[in-house]
């Protein structure tokens, strides 16, 4: 049986067919409440188009590589890192993450943070910050507060 072209859309930004995954990063990067769905991918295409999501309060890696993400913000709020400056994003706001930019997204406490990613089927591995990467970025007035990693506020 050939699959349908058609995976309808679920509640909750689910799709039919569609396995959604709890995020795995590299190795013991830091990451809270993270799924992942891979919507297209596969032999016919060099690109895969996943949708994260972002629990309230949760946190993507925060990470960097040579790569470039294409992302569009698909549901809720929260903030990301780009570079050196953090965004406030909302919904169908449209995201580019540069080759070797550091990037996290992250959740408002109050809400999801819910977005598509186009990336390239082949890519290089994300490279986790060290001690001197985050000392720089800690540097970066908005970004200290931005990269802590929330466990002070777990409760
Ligand atoms: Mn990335």
């Amino acid at each position: 049986m050939t699959d349908s072209p058609i995976r309808k859309a679920l509640p909750d930004f689910r799709w039919e067919r569609v396995e959604t995954l709890r995020y795995k990063a590299e190795g013991s990067a830091p990451f809270r409440d993270v799924t992942r769905q891979v919507l297209f991918g596969g032999d016919a295409m060099r690109c895969e188009w996943r949708y994260f999501e972002v629990a309230p309060g949760g946190y993507s890696t925060l990470e960097r590589h040579e790569h470039a993400h294409a992302v569009m913000i698909l549901r809720g709020h929260g903030a990301c890192l780009v570079g050196d400056r953090v965004h406030t994003v909302g919904e169908r706001d449209l995201v580019a993450v540069p080759p070797l930019a550091w990037h996290q997204f992250r959740a408002d406490p109050d809400a999801p943070l819910g977005f598509l990613c186009l990336v390239d089927t082949e890519r290089d591995r994300p490279q986790l910050p060290g001690p001197d990467d985050l000392a720089a970025l800690r540097r970066i007035p908005g970004v200290a507060d931005f990269i802590r990693t929330g466990d002070e506020t777990d409760g």
